[in-house]
C-alpha cells in the first residue's frame, strides 16, 4: 500500500472533495477509494507529473476511462517518485552502455591501426625502392585518415551522449523541484519548509545567533472564495504569494504551510526585527486592493494575521512552530490583520 502525508484542514479537504466529485462526475468514473485518491492529488495540485498527465485527457475525456485512472493511481501515487527515479536509474545504466560500447568500438579501431601500422614496418626493408616506400606512405595516409575520422565518430557519439546525460541531470533537477515545490503558487512547500527549518535551527543552534519564524493566515478567506469563486480564491493565493516573497530580503525563507497559511523563516534575525518584517507586510497587504483581471471588479481588501516567534536553543522546531502559531491566533482574537509576537502568550 502507498504511504502519503495529507495535512489538509478540513475545509481545505472539503473544498478539494467536492471538485474531486464535480471531475469525477464528468468523467464518469465511480467512486471508489482509489479513484477517489487520484482526483484527490489532482485537484490539491500535489502531484504535477499527475497533473500534467490529466491535464492532457481534458479535451478528451472519453479516452479516461476506469483503466487509465487505476493505471495513474499505480504509476503516480503508489509508486509515487520511485517511479521517475528508478526510470532515472535505468536510463543512466543504458547511457553508460552505449558509452561503453563506442568506445570498445573505438578501442577496436585503434588496436586494429596498431596492427596495420606493425605489418607496413615489417614491410619497410633495405631493398624497397621509392615507389614501393611511396605506396606504404600512401597507405598508412589512407590508414590514418580512416583512423581519424572514427575518431571523429567516438568524438560526435560521445557529444550525443553528453547531451543526453545534460536532459538526464535536467530531468533530475525537475523531480527536485517538484518535490519542493507548491503547484499553485511557485513557493516552497510545506515538506521542504519542515526541511529547511530542521536545518537552520540546528545551526542557530550551534552558532548561538537568532531565528525566527513568521506565520501568516489570509483574513476571512473563506469569504473570497464564497464571493467570488475558487479559481478568484486561487488567483489571490497566488498574489498573495508574490507579495509575501517581495517583501522579505532574498536570504529569508518562504513557503506555503497550508491553505492560505504562510510560513517566513528569519535567520540569524532578532525577534524584534521579525516583528518589523511582519509588520511591513502586514502594512504593505492593507494598502494594496487586488483587482480581478477578467472583470476589472475590485477584491474586497485582502489582509493578513501574524504570528511571530523565537526559536529558543535546543528545542524542537515544533515547539517553535506551534509557538508562531498561537501567536497568529491571538492575532485573529484580537480583530485580524495585526501581528503579534511570542511575548503575548502566557507560556
Ligand atoms: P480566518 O480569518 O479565521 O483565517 O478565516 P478564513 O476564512 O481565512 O479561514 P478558514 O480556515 O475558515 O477558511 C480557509 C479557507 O481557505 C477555506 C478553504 O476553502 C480555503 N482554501 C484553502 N486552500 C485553498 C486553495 O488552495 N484554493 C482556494 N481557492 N481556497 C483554498
Ligand atoms: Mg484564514
Ligand atoms: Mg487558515
Amino acid at each position: 500500500m502507498f504511504i502519503t502525508e495529507y495535512t489538509d484542514t478540513v475545509e481545505q479537504s472539503g473544498e478539494y472533495l467536492r471538485l474531486a466529485l464535480d471531475y469525477m462526475g464528468q468523467f464518469s468514473i465511480p467512486v471508489d477509494p482509489i479513484n477517489y485518491t487520484v482526483w484527490y492529488e489532482y485537484v490539491s495540485g500535489r502531484n504535477e507529473s499527475l497533473k500534467g498527465e490529466i491535464d492532457r485527457f481534458l479535451k478528451h475525456p472519453e479516452r479516461f476511462t476506469v483503466k487509465v485512472c487505476k493505471e495513474l493511481f499505480r504509476r503516480y501515487i503508489a509508486e509515487g517518485q520511485g517511479v521517475a527515479v528508478e526510470e532515472m536509474r535505468q536510463e543512466i545504466r543504458r547511457i553508460i552502455a552505449e558509452i561503453l560500447k563506442h568506445i570498445m568500438d573505438a578501442g577496436g579501431e585503434v588496436s586494429r591501426y596498431g596492427e596495420v601500422l606493425e605489418t607496413y614496418a615489417d614491410e619497410l626493408v633495405d631493398n624497397l625502392d621509392a615507389d614501393e616506400i611511396r605506396n606504404i606512405v600512401d597507405r598508412i595516409i589512407l590508414e590514418t585518415k580512416s583512423m581519424e575520422e572514427s575518431g571523429e565518430v567516438l568524438k560526435k557519439r560521445l557529444m550525443a551522449t553528453t547531451q543526453e546525460v545534460e536532459a538526464l541531470r535536467k530531468d533530475l533537477e525537475k523531480v527536485r523541484k517538484e518535490a519542493t515545490t507548491d503547484t499553485l503558487t511557485g513557493l516552497a512547500n510545506r515538506r521542504y519548509f519542515e526541511e529547511v527549518l530542521e536545518r537552520e535551527a540546528n545551526e542557530a543552534s550551534g552558532s548561538g545567533k537568532d531565528l525566527c519564524l513568521i506565520m501568516a493566515d489570509i483574513d476571512n478567506f473563506k469569504h473570497v472564495n464564497d464571493t467570488y469563486g475558487h479559481l478568484v480564491g486561487d488567483k489571490v493565493l497566488k498574489v498573495t504569494a508574490s507579495m509575501i516573497k517581495d517583501s522579505v530580503k532574498g536570504r529569508d525563507f518562504v513557503a506555503r504551510y497550508g491553505g492560505e497559511e504562510f510560513v517566513i523563516v528569519l535567520s540569524d534575525t532578532p525577534i524584534q526585527g521579525a516583528k518589523i518584517v511582519a509588520d511591513k507586510m502586514r502594512e504593505y497587504f492593507e494598502s494594496t486592493r487586488m483587482k480581478r483581471k477578467d472583470t476589472g471588479e475590485f477584491i474586497g481588501k485582502v489582509t493578513l494575521s501574524f504570528g511571530v516567534a523565537r526559536y529558543r536553543h535546543g528545542e524542537s522546531v515544533d515547539e517553535l512552530i506551534q509557538r508562531a502559531d498561537r501567536a497568529l491566533y491571538v492575532s485573529k482574537n484580537r480583530g485580524r490583520n495585526c501581528v503579534t509576537t511570542e511575548d503575548a502568550l502566557l507560556s
